[in-house]
């Protein structure tokens, strides 16, 4: 392989960790947003239980004291009825009283529908004990957020210093190509394998493949664009590799609706000897789990969530460095559009 050859795939590698680096940044401070913002949600519940207490105890005192001005009333008219003259006079003071009677059970029927509504309130401040854990919980996440940014950035850094150090040493004319193809797609450099372009899968033309195993000058995949390069040691490994028993990455994404929610999206993998299946908020895209099963496949293990969610095909993501705290826009977007819940998406969904 020429040194040329060599730089560019280094030089591709890079640019694709600075846009891995880049996005992460981006992605981070949506995060936290967007727990800060459930955070506010649960703040905002318990300032409103708390005020109408305050209204329901206010309420009920102005109840309790109608109660008593009725009650002296009663004992008033009840001393008049002593002194009365006629039936007239006497009937109407019964009358009098009868009312105020009915008076005082109306604010005691009022004073009880106030305390069962304090009961929720009541509920939503012993929360506000929860809230304060949470808000401590998601400090320390904030900070996780903010270390992990500065690392990034820290090595953001160090990958510019690399790019512009390779970029020197590449001709202008090829650089240029090179930053053509990477602006469409992701990775300008390709392998070439059993003489098609792995990143498009387009077959070479023969004449193309023998320049390529040349050596002489690079050579594009003519369906993508990309620059190829050719590994001669991929037979050797590939048949190492059939000798020590290997295993295929199998994957499989599922979106499974949820009723209260956004619902979520399911990564499954298969390792070496283990299997994990990974949760998304369909949403935000937020990573809320990860449940690993030794010695067993996703199909073996996950078999319920893998039948009841809906199917879904993407180019796999490194799922450990790109989706650690959330799934990249570029696949959230895609997963949303095929399960049919971005804005707008049309209801596309391949079961
Ligand atoms: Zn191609």
């Amino acid at each position: 392989m020429s040194p040329e050859l060599k730089n560019l795939i280094e030089l591709d590698r890079i640019a694709q960790e600075i846009a891995r680096l880049t996005d992460e940044i981006a992605q981070l401070p949506k995060v936290v947003a967007a727990i800060e913002a459930k955070l506010a949600r649960a703040r905002a519940q318990v300032e409103s239980a708390t005020k109408a207490l305050k209204d329901q105890e206010s309420q009920k005192r102005k109840l309790e004291s109608d109660i008593q001005d009725w009650q002296q009333k009663i004992s008033k008219f009840r001393d008049q009825s002593l002194s009365v003259k006629t039936n007239e006079q006497y009937k109407a003071l019964m009358h009098e009283i009868e009312f105020a009677q009915k008076q005082i059970s109306d604010c005691e029927e009022q004073i009880l529908i106030g305390m069962e509504g304090a009961d929720s309130y009541h509920k939503a401040l012993k929360d506000e004990a929860e809230l304060k854990l949470e808000t401590a919980e998601i400090e320390k996440e904030k900070e996780h957020a903010r270390k992990v940014t500065a690392e990034d950035e820290a090595k953001l850094a160090e990958l510019r210093k690399q790019q512009a150090e390779l970029r020197s040493q590449i001709d202008d004319a090829t650089l240029a190509h090179f930053e053509r193809v990477s602006a469409k797609r992701k990775g300008a450099i390709a392998e070439a394998i059993d003489q098609k372009c792995a990143a498009c899968n387009v077959m070479m033309r023969p004449q193309r493949f023998n320049e390529l195993l040349a050596g002489q000058s690079l050579v594009n995949c003519e369906s993508c664009g990309r620059i190829l390069f050719h590994d001669p040691n991929r037979a050797a490994k590939e048949s190492d590799r059939n000798r020590t028993g290997s295993y295929t990455i199998e994957k499989a994404w599922r979106y499974v609706a949820d009723e209260s929610g956004p619902g979520r999206f399911l990564a499954f993998v298969n390792a070496k000897h283990s299997c994990s299946m990974r949760i998304f908020d369909a949403a935000t895209g937020q990573a809320l789990d990860k449940v690993v099963k030794k010695k067993m496949t996703f199909k073996e293990a996950f078999r319920d969530e893998l039948s009841a969610g809906v199917h879904l095909h993407i180019e796999q993501p490194n799922l450990d460095e790109e989706c650690a705290v959330a799934l990249p826009p570029e696949v959230l977007e895609e997963l949303q559009l095929q399960a049919g819940i971005a804005p707008g998406a049309s209801t596309r969904v391949s079961a």
